[in-house]
């Protein structure tokens, strides 16, 4: 899953980005409202954190003409405490929730996830296919009763595969929803990835159907 966060506050930001990446996000951050508008509308995201006070466009014009442009990214205001009216606007214009500064990590991640997993799966973060199942919240993952030791990356790629059951998907859209705009990402990153991951979750299965497959000219599919 990646996420974008529009915050002018640098240590804000950048501790908000820490703490996601710490739980295996992919993040991006733009210090302005401008910056922030172009990363939204050029990159593929899961989530955009946005603040409302911002140089350059204020983030309730962002959340505007985003959803005027049919950009449906999920969007996480952060207010500031008094800014009542704001929040209401921003609800009305197409944000989906929002967060009154200064809020606990904790809170902020519990709302991440919520977001995250709308509109499918909304009540739960255990992500299931063929006796293969993912816990988004304590990072475990099991294959017929088996455990499954991932490292961040393999995991931040099963969950997008698992968020995508049986659908083809293009290296592209991988790359765009697992590493953050800053990655140094070579052509064969997400083969070798994939194969590393073919490792852990098939080949100790062999009397089972493999779960990840090729589908050559066209990408790969779980499940
Ligand atoms: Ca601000």
């Amino acid at each position: 899953m990646r996420i974008l966060i529009v915050e002018d506050e640098h240590r804000i930001a950048q501790s908000i980005k820490k703490g996601l990446e710490q739980e295996h996000f992919a993040v991006d951050v733009a210090y302005d409202g401008l910056d922030g508008f172009d990363l939204a509308t050029t990159e593929e995201y899961d989530l955009i954190l946005l603040d409302l006070m911002l140089p350059g466009k204020d983030g309730l014009s962002i959340c505007q003409e985003l959803r005027q442009k049919s950009i449906n990214t999920p969007i996480l205001m952060l207010t500031a405490k008094g800014q009542i009216e704001d929040k209401v606007t921003g609800l009305n214009i197409g944000a989906d929730d929002y967060l009154t500064k200064p809020f606990s990590f904790d809170e902020l991640l519990a709302r991440v996830r919520a977001l995250c997993r709308r509109p499918k799966n909304s009540l739960s973060n255990v992500l299931t296919i063929d006796g293969l199942s993912l816990d988004a919240t304590n990072y475990t993952t099991f294959r017929d009763g088996k455990e499954i030791s991932l490292s961040g990356k393999e995991f931040a790629l099963l969950e997008f595969f698992l968020r995508h059951p049986r659908q083809i998907l293009r290296k592209e859209r991988i790359i765009g929803h697992v590493w953050d705009y800053d990655s140094d990402i070579l052509p064969n990153t997400v083969e070798v990835y994939i194969k590393n991951l073919r490792k852990k979750i098939d080949t100790p299965f062999p009397g089972k159907k493999p779960l990840l497959t090729t589908i050559r000219g066209f990408g790969y599919k779980l499940g």
